[in-house]
């Protein structure tokens, strides 16, 4: 692939360069290529103009555009106000197609729909690059419904923009469909040679601490941890709610985790009600921290990302940087400062944007203030080629103060969270503690039934109310449980085998217990448990006493027999005092065992 700048400074210039062109790609023998436009100016009638010139000179020839507030060529601004590139494509096999759709929040899934078939048709597709114009509207349904398409498709681009970056207008335009101002503009490029390798970079390091979104709207942030977002900044920074605030905020823009990537969102203007409308929209329950951007920490990672690119390759870049970005460089000259190690590796175009698009891992997003870089090539990447690392600038001696106070401030505020953490694990232990010795204060170890004591207390409890409304419906019957011969299971199999029993017995009592609503059951002694039947009803309370009777004698053990208990049944009266219940159900219990035992008994 090649890649240069057609300059000219007048439709006669233009014309003589695109004949200039035209003739030396017939000569070479190539056919296959595109122009690109980029335009600060968003003038209809200059674009058209533009457009029929090409049709004039170069009738086969593929052209498309875009807006920009900032057109870039070689690492550097082109020069012009409108740009034009030429890229040529030397190998047979390569391809590439242009579609350009009406891009409104009504359209936006015909385009994923008319993508997919095009992709679908079209199986040589390696990459697509996107121009959308300023949608007014989130981009994120359309790019996280671009997940289905081929994982191994790398996808970028930008929103195209104006010189003006607070103001809505701009255009994308091609041959086919001419100059629009709510399209989207689809570059398809493959085919076997062609290859493409994509990366973005921001630079900005995390500050402070996370965050959860608990309140936003798109792209109005209302909620961080509960705390308004205006509050968190004017807490940490005392950025005034002013006409500086965007100014302010851009040093300190969002890190927003997406998709397991940290995507940049600047705050672009703070609400009276104390929300910030943000470059891009947020989710809910996402993962927030604050960003530090250091010029000279910026730059270099630029210069290792431009590494990466090197060893690709490339024939040619494509770049897209934000317009924002170019704003928090102040000067024009810092803002290419950190084009020019891409510019160096190969030719390369771009422009600045309102919105980059990169596809990482799959997952394709829309990023402010970050620099995509999309790289390309025909053929094996050439390994004799003589390539000079882009050269180191010179490091100041001394590293400014406020990107030590900011690392300052990152560790300890990783410190902190690291003490956080701790202090949240003590606690929970705690929690868990306490739970365990409030469970163990109620409940006995052995059985896990309620112990004596919070038994007698629950009883009490409802013996209370029952006295206060003495109706059949608040009174209650209690079945006394005791295994019988027990002595003779210690005696004869063992301690361990008579525990087996008592905790056989405990969990049918559970499981009769679970059974009937508002029962409860306690361990009243060694082998003697007490039932709590709501309701004074004694057929009732028979009935599940000689339930738990069968079912007890129907449980078989791994090595003794089968055993056999003996149950007491008494319904609570309301003119008697609970000691009295209780001596009367022991006496049923006592009539059950000398008439036999393995019976119920009522008193
Ligand atoms: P009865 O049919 O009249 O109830 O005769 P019994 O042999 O069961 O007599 P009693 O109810 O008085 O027996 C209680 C025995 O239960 C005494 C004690 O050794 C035993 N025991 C009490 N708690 C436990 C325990 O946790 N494990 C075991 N294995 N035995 C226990
Ligand atoms: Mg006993
Ligand atoms: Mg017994």
């Amino acid at each position: 692939m090649k890649q240069f700048q057609i300059n000219f400074t007048d439709n006669e210039s233009f014309r003589n360069r695109l004949r200039d062109f035209g003739a030396t790609c017939r000569k070479a023998g190539m056919s296959k290529y595109f122009l690109q436009i980029f335009s600060e100016d968003l003038v209809k009638e200059k674009l058209e103009e533009i457009g029929n010139i090409i049709e004039e000179e170069l009738p086969d020839a593929e052209y498309f555009g875009c807006s920009s507030s900032g057109n870039i060529v070689n690492g550097q601004f082109s020069g012009s106000r409108v740009t034009v590139m030429a890229t040529v494509f030397e190998k047979p096999t390569t391809c590439f197609k242009v579609l350009q759709y009406s891009f409104t929040h009504d359209s936006y899934d015909t385009v994923r729909k008319e993508l997919e078939k095009e992709v679908e048709n079209n199986p040589w597709v390696k990459a697509l690059e996107l121009y959308i114009t300023i949608p007014g509207f989130s981009t994120t349904p359309f790019c996280d419904s671009l997940v289905w398409l081929r994982p191994d498709i790398q996808i970028f681009g930008g929103i195209a923009c104006s010189d003006d970056i607070s103001s809505p207008d701009s255009f994308v335009f091609s041959k086919e469909k001419g100059y629009k101002e709510h399209d989207i503009l689809i570059v398809m490029y493959g085919g076997e040679d062609f290859h493409a390798s994509s990366l973005f970079l921001t630079g900005w390091q995390p500050l402070g601490k996370k965050y959860r979104i608990t309140k936003s709207d798109g792209n109005i942030l209302y909620y961080l941890d509960d705390t308004l977002a205006y509050d968190v900044y004017h807490k940490y920074l005392k950025i005034k709610n002013d006409e500086n605030f965007f100014m302010n905020a851009l040093e300190f823009p969002l890190l927003y985790k997406k998709d397991g990537i940290d995507i940049l969102r600047v705050p672009a203007g703070g609400n009276e009600d104390g929300s910030i409308v943000m470059s891009g929209d947020m989710a809910e329950g996402a993962v927030v921290r604050m960003g530090y951007g250091n010029p000279s920490t910026i730059r270099e990672i630029g210069r290792e990302q431009s590494r990466k690119i090197q060893e690709f390759r490339p024939d040619i870049i494509h770049i897209f940087s934000c317009a924002a970005r170019r704003t928090f460089w102040v000067t024009d000259e810092n803002a290419v400062r950190e084009l020019k190690p891409f510019g160096e590796i190969a030719p390369s175009t771009g422009f600045f944007t309102h919105g980059e698009f990169i596809r990482v891992d799959g997952h394709l997003n829309q990023h402010n203030v970050t620099l995509v870089i999309a790289a390309m090539r025909e053929g094996e990447p050439d390994m004799f080629s003589n390539f000079e690392t882009p050269r180191e600038e010179e490091k100041s001696a001394r590293v400014p103060m406020t990107v030590r106070l900011a690392n300052f401030v990152s560790v300890v505020t990783s410190d902190l969270e690291e003490a956080n953490k701790k202090l949240e694990n003590a606690n929970a232990e705690l929690a868990r503690l306490n739970e365990k010795s409030n469970y163990f204060a109620v409940h006995d170890g052995m059985t896990k039934l309620l112990n004596r004591s919070e038994t007698q207390r629950r009883i009490e409890g409802r013996y209370g109310f029952f006295r206060e409304d003495p109706s059949e419906s608040k009174g209650f019957s209690l079945v006394m449980i005791d295994i019988d011969d027990f002595k003779k299971v210690n005696d004869t199999y063992g301690h361990h085998i008579g525990d087996e029993v008592i905790i056989k017995l405990a969990e049918l009592l559970k499981e009769v217990s679970a059974s009937i609503p508002g029962s409860f059951v306690g361990r009243w002694g060694g082998e003697e448990f007490m039932f709590y039947v709501p309701g004074a009803y004694e057929s009732f309370a028979k009935l599940q006493a000689e339930k738990i009777r069968t079912g007890f004698s129907e449980l078989s053990f791994e090595s003794i027999p089968n055993q056999s208990i003996s149950l007491g049944v008494s319904v609570a009266r309301s003119d008697e005092e609970l000691d009295k219940l209780l001596t009367r159900v022991d006496q049923a219990l006592y009539n059950a065992k000398h008439a036999g035992k393995n019976r119920v008994e009522v008193l």
